[in-house]
């Protein structure tokens, strides 16, 4: 699902192409520039592909989805991992685990979803029908989404036509993205939420609390268990909130400066 069927062209100098659409086809009635740039200046390349009107215009609209979709797939991504931070009591490792896993599930759905589209026969390719796939030195390696079409492009290039079934390019571009962001917002979250702790005061008095050794809330004692007294029922009970981590939680008589401790 997450694989393109089609077939590969390796052509070693410029290519030739009919005045055919790549997708479809049909007469050509103007161009798209595919490009690919590598690292290195000498692998990149810019080729300008034939289409028809139709067809062209979907390579258009491909692209102008892409970045949106990219930037979704961020906010989509952290907002899993930030998630994470609604179930603190698992252990770490899967709460950092458990956003990447599924976020990648996410991206895949949505790569699988909007990729594997087609438009009615006979166009070929929900997006370009041909890309650069592959370079290397002056060698050029063309994916193409028309079978028919690049049989007839490898014969006039006196190139060999193989059968390829390359991964989506949504999934090449955006699966890492699912993977690193959704953990760093788990753990990003997971930092900076600080879980509510309820205080009992069972002294009848009012107590001071301490936390790390500064004076933190003054609680009132609660009342006595009645019949009537489940939870939710009752009047609100106390409680600070920390951020995770060790702390030191002590409480002496309100307006005491000293204090005795647990932990
Ligand atoms: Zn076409």
């Amino acid at each position: 699902m997450l694989r393109q069927e089609g077939t590969e062209v390796a052509i070693d100098a410029p290519p030739y192409m009919e005045a055919r659409c790549a997708s479809c086809d049909g007469l050509q009635e103007t161009t798209r520039q595919t490009s690919r740039t590598g690292l290195r200046a000498r692998d990149a390349r810019f080729v300008q592909i034939p289409y028809c009107g139709a067809c062209a215009a979907r390579v258009d609209a491909a692209a102008r989805r892409r970045g949106p979709l990219l930037l979704g797939g961020i906010f989509a991504s952290a907002g899993v991992g930030a998630a994470a931070s609604l179930f603190p009591w698992l252990p770490i490792p899967v709460l950092l685990a458990a956003p990447a896993a599924v976020a990648a599930g996410l991206w895949m759905l949505t790569a699988h979803l909007l990729e594997a589209w087609r438009p009615p026969a006979p166009a070929t390719a929900g997006g370009e029908a041909v890309r650069v796939s592959g370079t290397r030195g002056q060698r050029t390696t063309f994916f193409c989404t028309n079978v028919a079409w690049a049989a007839r492009f490898a014969a006039l290039n006196r190139a060999e036509a193989v059968p390829a079934r390359p991964l989506r390019s949504l999934w090449r571009s955006g699966w890492a993205l699912a993977l690193i962001v959704a953990p760093a917002a788990a753990f990003t979250a997971l930092v900076s939420a600080k879980p509510v702790i309820h205080i009992d005061n069972a002294t009848g008095e009012r107590l001071q609390i301490w936390v790390d050794g500064e004076p933190a809330e003054e609680v009132a004692p609660i009342a006595p268990p009645g019949p009537h007294d489940r939870e939710g029922a009752g009047p609100e009970r106390p409680s600070i909130r920390l951020p995770y981590g060790p702390h030191t939680i002590g409480w002496s008589p309100a307006g005491a400066t000293a204090r005795r401790e647990y932990h």
